[in-house]
């Protein structure tokens, strides 16, 4: 018999972040101060993040301890199961082992939580009342929401409104744990107001919504902070509980993976199961090959340009080192609301420009195809995001078929999709299609951005 599931007790789930900038050849160029064109500084971060975030941005020491109140929140769902995809294996007639762990076990369904709460709990501890911050799909909301209520702090989430008036789930997720939100462009903030005046009807943007929430949190610089949900390295610092707890249960799995999957919005749930096995790569002499996955449709890593961009929109984060189609780059119609972001975090765009990792394209009918045989075969319904992770270990295990040798597949299930159903709605119906930008759409974007460096 099959072992299916791999489950670490509480006792060992891992006690320290690990950051991948300690052990990486090239460390990527510094984020720069988008007014002075300097490399920022923790002052000038700290404006909008907790002192202790800011910090935990810049820093470069090996592991950063989990503080004991977060662990406790941690341990609502975590350790996470590793679990062995044995049915899809069987389906797939593959000699390949494949593994995924599961981080839609969470309260929120995805992995957004392992950063939300300890960004709730820093924020607390400094005497901060209120957090901002904003959604697109609501994924980040509802994690920010579920963790600031833990902290006892007032949440505000800026929801872009043609996802406020589509989502009402998530929404009502957030109002559960106590949190408003509100469909952007507001009253609220100035951005809001003349965004409103402009277009009475204006469906609103994630650019608009974080001028908002970013807004909001420097009216009140002593009770408010403004709160990210990736790109950022302690964002992606935070997601790395999920690989070291898989490194774990590769091992009581007596299993080592060739390769390690994981779709990428951000960054986040990426570098959280790959930069842990990157240590092994890059500390031990190892050679798994470690594959981010994007949509066709927002190829920032296989078709961007490596240069600065902004993180946001607005120009309030800084100015960061990425693999970007620029910032006003509008992917279009896209199920998987989390892969629509612009760019990468600046260490996973330097380890795609060193060769450290691969990046991978899929085109949106096949990762639905894809979702569909995982449900059938697992039982779990994937995010519509998480799909694409499914997709590419597919690929690779039906080229270990071909090639008739053993394998091992790990990725990373960001998270569950049973608030995403619409997707599975447009797939089933036949309605959903594939988009790939032209050259020229693409070019135009890029074209926008300041030429630094
Ligand atoms: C937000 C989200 C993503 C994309 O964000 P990353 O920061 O790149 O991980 C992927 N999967 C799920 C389920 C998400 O909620």
């Amino acid at each position: 018999m099959k072992r299916k599931k791999f489950i670490l007790p509480e006792e060992q789930m891992p006690t320290a972040w690990y950051n991948l900038l300690a052990d990486m050849p090239n460390h990527p160029r510094p984020y720069l101060n988008p007014k002075t064109r300097q490399p920022i500084t923790e002052a000038d971060l700290q404006v909008i993040l907790a002192d202790e975030l800011a910090r935990q941005e810049l820093t470069t020491e090996c592991y950063v301890e989990i503080p004991e109140e977060v662990q406790e929140i941690y341990r609502i769902w975590r350790p996470a199961p590793l679990v062995r995809a044995v049915g899809l294996e069987k389906a797939l007639d593959t000699p390949a082992k494949i593994f995924f762990k599961n981080e839609g076990v969470s309260p929120v369904g995805s992995h957004k939580p392992n950063s939300a709460v300890p960004q709730a709990y820093y924020n607390h501890k400094q005497g901060v009342r209120r957090l901002t911050t904003e959604t697109g799909a609501g994924q980040w909301g509802s994690a920010l929401s579920f963790a600031g209520h833990h902290f006892g702090l007032d949440v505000e989430v800026f929801m872009v409104r043609v996802s406020y008036d589509q989502k009402p789930y998530r929404r009502l997720m957030m109002n559960t744990w106590g949190a408003a939100c509100h469909p952007s462009p507001t009253n609220l903030t100035p951005s809001g107001r003349a965004a409103r005046m402009a277009d009475p009807h204006t469906p609103g943007s994630l650019g608009l919504a974080i001028s908002e929430a970013v807004e909001r949190a420097l009216e009140d610089p002593e009770g408010t902070r403004y709160c990210l949900g990736s790109v950022m390295n302690h964002v992606l610092l935070h997601q790395t509980i999920t690989g070291e707890e898989a490194i774990l249960q590769m091992q009581m799995a007596d299993a080592e993976p060739d390769v390690v999957i994981g779709c990428i919005g951000g960054g986040s749930n990426f570098g959280g199961i790959a930069f842990p096995f990157l240590r092994q790569n890059f500390c031990e002499g190892k050679k798994m090959r470690i594959v981010a996955v994007e949509p066709e449709s927002c190829p920032k890593l296989t078709r961007g340009v490596f240069q600065y961009d902004i993180g946001d929109f607005s120009g309030y984060t800084p100015l960061i080192p990425m693999y970007t189609l620029g910032h006003e780059f509008q992917p279009s119609a896209i199920h998987a609301g989390g892969l629509r972001y612009h760019g990468a975090g600046a260490i996973i765009s330097q380890l795609l420009q060193d060769g450290a990792i691969e990046a991978q394209a899929v085109p949106q009918t096949e990762t639905m195809r894809a979702g569909v045989l995982f449900a059938q075969t697992e039982g779990i319904i994937p995010a519509p995001e998480s799909t694409h992770a499914i997709a590419v270990a597919i690929r690779e295990a039906l080229r270990a078929k071909i090639e008739g040798r053993e394998k091992t597949i790990l990725f990373n299930l960001s998270g569950h999709g049973t608030i995403d159903l619409y997707a599975y709605e447009q797939y089933l119906g036949g309605h959903l299609q594939d988009f790939v930008p032209t050259d020229e759409e693409i070019a135009r974007t890029v074209q926008m951005l300041d030429k630094i460096i």
